[in-house]
């Protein structure tokens, strides 16, 4: 682990800027004024179109509504269709691309109405369509798209029902292509087809040999569950063949997985696919699309290299690399460019919503002071203990780390043994975390750190109890140590002094982050300010939009927080263009079948009974009654 120096006399908001990494990691979408907030950028990079975040939670508060809060910025959701659509179309330019570039969003990565609906408006310009994995997303898809040059593809296990909604939007004129991810559903597909007199467009998803390395990448590869092989694949040709139906095979997909950091995985399988392709054109299908699926991956530790939170591409290789990859190998084969689809969903919404919350408290890492001297009576290794300290240099540290864990684990057991008093365990814990306190501040002076003293920063560091929980609203830091940025939004003109992990209200131990970005590696510990008496606190957890809404569960029954859209306007203010109430204690106790009025008449004959028993007055059990009333209407988040 490498731990920088921080050695700054006059702290200012470039050092926040570098330590929290924002030029890495935000895309040019985030800046910090003069006054040390953080601000969203209206315009990409300008710096002079920023809206502080804590201006944002001001007006939110002053609305009445609490925290934590998911921001949705509509402009960041905007400006990022526009690139992803402005790059295909420079690496179209730049390398003579005969086809033409569209992309669809994947429903599953966030299938919130407003994003899907924000999605086709600013889509439009560039027929944005969707991409369906289940008969409930192609359900929200043809009640939102409207765009009928836009393509609206089907993946995902389809029945009779999924099959004909799909040929009836075909019918009205959607280019609704249903791609065959098992072979059974071409027959599914063929005969529904012929009974409703409707001709399909057909897509077919292949098991690709190309493997990416990543986090998310199980889905790729021969022994992926999707996709045909290339047997089956020459099968579904000649099944098509023989039902005169070579014209309605239009489109190649795959997809080799989600967030694949590694640009060169990227053009092994578009090169793959393309070879796939040259053969279905040779076998005489009609073709025209090639689907590249998902896999665009976000910059979450902005190191721009290949490790599993990063990526070491830029966008503009990640396009004309596959760009130029397909053009030049269908050229070579003289066959005619096809239009490229990509389902890019991460890359789309990460950058568009934020986490917002308050910290409610804090548990200092203090160790207690010693007496002067040990007690009289005390165990040699007690003193022995509290004498260490006195002695730790640059030289010995390893030794004197050594000993001191020696010697705290050997009062331990004699304390487990009746041999020393609860006090003077007492003082060998306080000497052994002063000691840990002062090895921890020669080891940040050491040039090459040993191994042995990683986890001594996280160990000695301050807890921050966020108002959020982790398993609700980041639940992939939970479950896959899913890195994301996470950064005060104010007081970044101050040294941050303190070093801290954070700690939601859950009563889980899992729930807490202590992983955060850095350029080098992983650091354990936050760099965050000391609390101030009577002032909030506020952190922003960045490029959350992306899988974390949906994911999220019930976990202490917290609930789906409140969620605020907001759009940036011109002239540096926000207006918030709506507002949806997070869940009430009502909603998460219904969502695990309670009925909220039985348990509402159960405690109050439990209220009664008191009354009965006189345990409590009448207007007692009006009062107890009323909170519990306020309790079962309220926000499931700590409220102040
Ligand atoms: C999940 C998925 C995507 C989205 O992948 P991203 O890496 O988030 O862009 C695209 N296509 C298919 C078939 C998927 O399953």
């Amino acid at each position: 682990m490498k731990i920088k120096k921080q050695t700054f006399e006059h702290w200012t908001i470039d050092d926040s800027a570098d330590l929290y990494g924002i030029q890495n990691w935000g895309c040019g979408y985030f800046g910090i004024s003069d006054k040390g907030e953080l601000e969203i950028l209206g315009t990409p990079g300008d710096k002079n179109s920023g809206v502080s975040l804590q201006k944002v939670v001001n007006g939110i508060k002053d609305r009445g509504m609490n925290m934590p809060v998911l921001l949705r910025v509509s402009n960041i959701l905007e400006a990022r269709i526009k690139l992803l659509h402005q790059s295909f179309r420079k690496a179209i330019k730049q390398t003579g691309y005969q086809g033409a570039y569209t992309g669809v969003f994947p429903i599953k990565v966030n299938q919130q109405q407003q994003i899907i609906e924000e999605i086709c408006r600013f889509g439009e310009e560039f027929h944005h369509g969707l991409e369906a994995g289940s008969k409930a997303e192609l359900i929200a898809a043809l009640g939102t798209l409207q765009d009928r040059e836009a393509c609206l593809v089907c993946n995902g296990y389809k029945d009779r029902e999924f099959v004909d909604l799909a040929l009836y939007a075909c019918r009205l004129g959607y280019k609704c292509i249903l791609v065959v991810e098992m072979p059974s559903e071409l027959t599914l597909i063929t005969e529904r087809s012929r009974v409703l007199g409707i001709r399909p467009l057909i897509g077919i998803r292949m098991k690709l040999s190309t493997r990416a390395n990543g986090q998310w990448t199980e889905s790729g590869g021969d022994r992926s569950v999707f996709g045909l092989n290339t047997a089956e694949l020459v099968a579904t040709l000649d099944y098509l063949r023989q039902e005169e139906m070579l014209d309605c095979l239009q489109l190649l997909h795959y997809h080799i997985g989600s967030q694949i950091p590694n640009i060169r995985d990227i053009r092994a399988g578009v090169l793959e696919a393309t070879r796939i392709y040259i053969g279905l054109v040779e076998e005489g299908a009609a073709m025209g699309y090639l689907d590249l699926g998902g896999g665009l991956a976000v910059d979450y530790d902005g190191s721009h290299t290949n490790y599993r939170h990063s990526r070491n591409y830029t966008l503009n290789e990640y396009c004309v690399d596959i760009v130029e990859a397909v053009g030049e190998t269908l050229t070579a084969k003289g066959i005619t460019h096809p239009t490229i689809i990509t389902e890019s969903g991460r890359s789309t919404v990460a950058y568009s919503s934020i986490l917002l919350f308050n910290i409610l408290d804090v548990t200092r890492f203090e160790p207690a002071s010693l007496p002067s001297s040990p007690p009289e009576d005390a165990n040699d290794m007690t003193k022995e203990l509290m004498n260490i300290i006195k002695d730790i240099n640059p030289k010995n540290l390893q030794e004197q780390f050594h000993d001191i864990i020696y010697y705290r684990d050997e009062l331990r057991i004699l304390f487990k043994n009746g041999r020393i008093s609860l006090r003077e365990r007492g003082i060998a814990e306080s000497a052994f975390w002063q000691s840990m306190v002062a090895i921890s501040k020669e080891v940040k002076r050491l040039k090459y750190i040993p191994d042995e003293f990683e986890g001594l920063d996280k160990a000695l560091a301050d807890i921050y109890y966020g108002n959020f929980s982790v398993f609700q609203s980041l639940p992939d830091s939970w479950a896959i140590n899913q890195i994301f940025p996470i950064m005060p939004i104010h007081r970044l003109n101050e040294h941050p002094t303190r070093n801290a992990i954070i700690s939601d209200i859950t009563c889980d131990c899992d729930g807490k982050i202590e992983q955060f970005v850095d350029l080098h590696d992983e650091r354990q510990t936050l760099p965050l300010h000391e609390l101030r008496e009577n002032e909030e606190y506020y952190l922003a957890v960045f490029l959350v939009g992306a899988y974390q809404e949906t994911l999220g569960d019930l976990h202490n029954l917290l609930g789906d927080t409140n969620v605020v859209s907001i759009r940036i306007t011109d002239d540096q203010h926000f207006e918030i263009v709506q507002e949806l109430e997070g869940d009430s204690v009502a909603d998460v106790l219904s969502y695990v079948e309670y009925n909220p009025a039985i348990l509402r008449d159960t405690f109050k004959h439990s209220a009664e009974r008191a009354v009965r028993e006189k345990l409590i007055t009448p207007a007692e059990r009006k009062t107890i009654m009323n909170a519990f009333e306020s309790g079962i209407r309220g926000y499931t988040y700590f409220e102040r």
